[in-house]
């Protein structure tokens, strides 16, 4: 699909992220999806909480409906 280095790039994959509410101070976390039960430190106050775990073959299952980002590209593109 690269044609010319100067042509736009098309996606060559996607990167799901979950969002989550830090329980210390109450702002929007953004984690990637994790299949287990792990701890993160909140990049805004810096406290620790555990995160509920996200189940992987539904992380999957979106990646492969929409091509790996690429059915979201505009048909000007295609
Ligand atoms: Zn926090």
């Amino acid at each position: 699909m690269l044609l010319n280095k100067n042509d736009p790039v098309y996606p060559s994959g996607m990167e799901i992220m979950i969002h989550y509410v830090c329980p210390h101070c109450h702002k929007t976390v953004r984690v990637p999806p994790t299949p287990r039960e792990v701890s993160v430190t909140c990049p805004f106050c810096k406290g620790r909480f555990a995160l509920v775990p996200v189940d992987d073959s539904s992380i999957k299952f979106i990646q492969v409906m929409t091509l790996n980002g690429l059915a979201a590209i505009p048909q000007d593109y295609l």
